[in-house]
């Protein structure tokens, strides 16, 4: 793997170190691309905690693009936002990906800021999830689904709605050659009980056993919300570990 597209900064108020660290925590793990994707700001948003607010970003652009310069004799750098997928912001989406090079999905809330997909996910929960996925996905603004198994936080079964929800992803990222990504900053929640087994959140194996049945390119992304995560290679064994045996086409040099 010589890459990592999903990449945060400070300005999203759960994420630490400067801009300039995380490239270079990149060079240090010899990464050919470091991709930025902050959570994406909207306007008459303010969540110090989950996204920068709407006045940042701009300094976000600058900054991100003086780095592109700075460091283009070593790493490619690129500028992107992480973002929740509502259609009625897909002017300001495309207004966006006009000033950046990519935007990838995380669908963390139903409703805009307010209903997250961590907590009791139900059934009906996780269905409304895929259908939003789904949307991003045949909208064409995205590069790839960051976490599509998220909402496997927010429960602890696993049912015929999940399997339902992967088909419903699987089968539109395929039909649409968008990626999906195998997160790799879903074991720093630890284990859960799932149907009376143990198991991080995500990648969670029966999802990704669906997955597997389709024609579609899954990348790695250490979704770092600090420089040092870059270097933690051992994550990539702990995730090997359980998507083992499974058909996968994971691109190891993926590109954009
Ligand atoms: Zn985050
Ligand atoms: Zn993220």
């Amino acid at each position: 793997m010589d890459y990592n597209y999903h990449t945060h900064t400070d300005r999203c108020g759960h994420a630490t170190g400067d801009d300039e660290q995380y490239v270079r925590a990149a060079i240090d793990a010899g990464f050919k691309v470091i991709g930025f994707s902050d959570h994406i700001p909207f306007k008459n948003v303010i969540h110090p905690s989950e996204r920068m607010n709407y006045d940042q970003l701009e300094d976000y652009i600058q900054s991100i693009e003086s780095l592109k310069v700075k460091y283009k004799d070593q790493i490619d750098v690129k500028l992107g936002f992480e973002l929740e997928y509502f259609p009625e912001y897909n002017a300001y989406y495309k207004e966006l990906l006009d000033r950046c090079d990519y935007l990838i999905c995380g669908q963390h809330n139903k409703v805009l800021d307010k209903y997250s997909y961590d907590q009791f996910t139900n059934d009906e929960d996780v269905l409304v999830y895929a259908s939003q996925v789904k949307a991003a996905i045949e909208s064409g603004l995205i590069s790839f689904v960051a976490h599509p198994d998220y909402f496997m936080i927010g429960r602890r079964s696993w049912s015929k709605s999940c399997e339902e929800a992967v088909h419903m992803i699987a089968k539109a990222a395929q039909e649409h050659h968008v990626a999906l990504e195998i997160n790799l900053n879903g074991i720093r929640y630890g284990k859960s009980t799932y149907d009376g087994k143990l198991a991080y959140p995500y990648p969670f194996r029966p999802f990704w056993e669906i997955v597997s049945q389709y024609n579609v390119q899954c990348l790695y992304s250490f979704d770092a919300h600090k420089p040092y995560t870059l270097l933690e290679k051992e994550r990539i064994e702990l995730v090997e570990e359980i998507l083992k045996d499974l058909n996968l086409s994971i691109n190891h040099s993926y590109r954009i």
